[in-house]
């Protein structure tokens, strides 16, 4: 069970739960979808950019699925706010690196909520659970 433990992690779980953000914006700049057939998970994103088109105002998600996938979209809705679209893109990178177990531990510190997400590197199937929020909001901020 430690293995399985590791996985849910606290915060997953909670997020999975009670996700942050959840539903769909209203106006909105972009709108992407994602599916996962390994898994059957389904996520639909909306994002709202500022005027100038750079920055990410507000980012919302409804979808069904594993508990991993819902908790990363929530995750993902927190992490992004307010950001750049490059910044946003630089994430993304970076929450890569933690599902296969790229970034060093002292810097997992730093990433916050994204960090529980470390646990992945011992299912390489369920990456593309993590990731299939993060893929659909690439898209719709593209
Ligand atoms: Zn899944």
């Amino acid at each position: 069970m430690s293995d399985l433990d590791e996985l849910y992690q606290e915060i997953i779980l909670e997020h999975a739960k009670e996700p942050s953000n959840y539903g769909a914006l209203d106006p909105f700049s972009g709108q992407a979808d994602g599916f996962n057939p390994l898994c059957g998970d389904k996520v639909s994103v909306t994002v709202r950019l500022s005027e100038d088109g750079e920055k990410v105002e507000a980012v919302m998600f409804e979808g069904k699925g594993c508990a991993i996938s819902q908790a990363s979209a929530s995750v993902l809705t927190e992490a992004v706010e307010g950001r750049t679209k490059e910044e946003v893109l630089a994430l993304f990178e970076q929450f890569h690196g933690i599902v296969k177990g790229e970034i060093p531990a002292e810097e997992l510190d730093q990433l916050d909520q994204l960090s529980a997400f470390a646990g992945l590197t011992k299912y390489p199937t369920r990456v593309k659970c993590a990731t299939l929020a993060w893929h659909a909001l690439k898209k719709a901020i593209g």
